[in-house]
């Protein structure tokens, strides 16, 4: 069986959905992009509930054993890597008879692609009302996770996975890599007390981490035990079903997050296994514990020790953060960019990096400001060249 899944993760590329390229996935796009998944046999669709704006909420069944897992993706609308890597996983299971029949008679698969509906057709993180759903687990005043939480009632899920994304600030504490996949167990109380449900979650994502193919380039980091008292994942992990959170997060050169959505992809096939199997079990706390954490330490663009006024002799780095939205009218992300920090960033890194030594900006950059600035370098006594940052981009 490992072999299958090897295979499955070997051929990737085979399964990819062709129509998700970028980032973004509205719901639009997911409903044109679906019929193509209603096509396959072996899927079980259902309309669980519905979205404020009425947009329907899906629930896909795959399988017939008596382990239960339930994924749940997107429930902040501008985080789609989750969304995209089940249609590749919807495709690998169609192309993989031997897989797919070993699966489906060991696991119970409920996937709910595109749990905000509403957010995902804005490209934006909170529902219709701008309730971020991911802090309405115990009011539950949203219909979307009400409906959430009714399919919990109703399928006692034995894991549950709350598929995310993080942005790109995230590295693995310590270097200068981006923390391109990073898991939680998320905590079930303020208390130091791991619960059974925490700890076998733990497992599994240890099981997970430690055998993703990629693991030598890749950035694998995890979430602190903080616990939030109205988050999804810590209470439904409180109610007794093994939680675990996934955050896509960022690489670099891959501003689509490709390579975030083929782990993932890996990561739910290697959970598959381990849990069809009962591997999780061989997993540890100890070696959970020993995964990085997540740090706050990359900027989109780093420029190191740059002049700040042609005419003062102070030095300092700049730190530049790029944010998104989409704007519907135009049916396209704008890209804001920000000065985030102007000082001693050496702790810091970027995705991309400009060496400022030589050379001094035009006129001085604010806090909190758009990145609009050029840099002169001074080369030689007769060559000047100029780095032109437009909207935190170097041109
Ligand atoms: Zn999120």
């Amino acid at each position: 069986m490992k072999t299958l899944i090897d295979d499955v993760i070997i051929h990737y590329e085979n399964y990819i959905h062709p129509n998700f390229p970028s980032k973004k996935v509205t719901y639009s796009d997911y409903e044109r992009e679906i019929h193509a998944v209603k096509s396959f046999s072996f899927l079980e669709f259902k309309e669980i509930g519905r979205s404020i704006e009425s947009r329907p909420i899906h629930s896909i069944k795959f399988g017939f054993g008596h382990r239960k897992i339930l994924i749940w993706t997107q429930m902040h609308g501008n985080e789609a890597s989750g969304t995209r890597a089940l249609f590749d996983v919807f495709n690998a299971l169609s192309d993989n008879k031997d897989l797919k029949n070993l699966l489906s008679t060991e696991l119970q698969i409920l996937f709910v692609p595109i749990l905000n509906p509403d957010g995902a057709e804005r490209y934006q993180r909170r529902n219709a009302l701008d309730i971020d759903p991911n802090r309405d687990a115990k009011k539950q005043e949203s219909p979307e996770i009400q409906a959430l939480f009714r399919v919990i009632e109703d399928f006692q899920p034995d894991w549950c996975f709350n598929m995310h994304d993080q942005r790109n600030l995230f590295n693995v504490y310590g270097t200068d890599c981006p923390a391109t996949i990073s898991f939680l167990s998320p905590a079930t109380s303020s208390n130091e007390i791991l619960t059974d449900q925490q700890k076998e979650a733990m497992q599994l994502i240890d099981c997970i981490s430690s055998n993703l193919t990629s693991k030598k380039d890749i950035g694998i980091a995890r979430f602190s035990h903080e616990f939030y008292p109205t988050a999804t994942g810590d209470n439904i992990q409180a109610m007794g079903h093994r939680t675990v959170l996934i955050e896509s997060g960022g690489y670099r050169n891959d501003p689509d997050r490709l390579v975030a959505r083929k782990l993932v992809f890996e990561a739910l096939f290697r959970s598959f296994f381990f849990i069809a199997k009962d591997q999780w079990k061989s997993g540890s706390v100890k070696n959970y514990l020993e995964i990085p954490m997540n740090d706050t330490k990359l900027f989109d663009l780093l420029i190191r020790n740059v002049q700040l006024t042609p005419n003062s002799v102070i030095r300092a780095d700049i730190g530049i953060e790029i944010t998104e939205s989409y704007d519907k009218s135009l049916s396209q992300i704008l890209y804001k960019s920000t000065v985030k920090d102007i000082g001693d960033l050496s702790s810091y890194s970027g995705y991309s990096e400009v060496d400022g030594s030589n050379g001094h900006i035009t006129k001085q950059v604010g806090l909190n400001q758009k990145a609009d600035f050029d840099i002169i370098f001074e080369k030689t006594a007769t060559k000047i060249s100029t780095i032109f940052v437009r909207n935190g981009y170097k041109q």
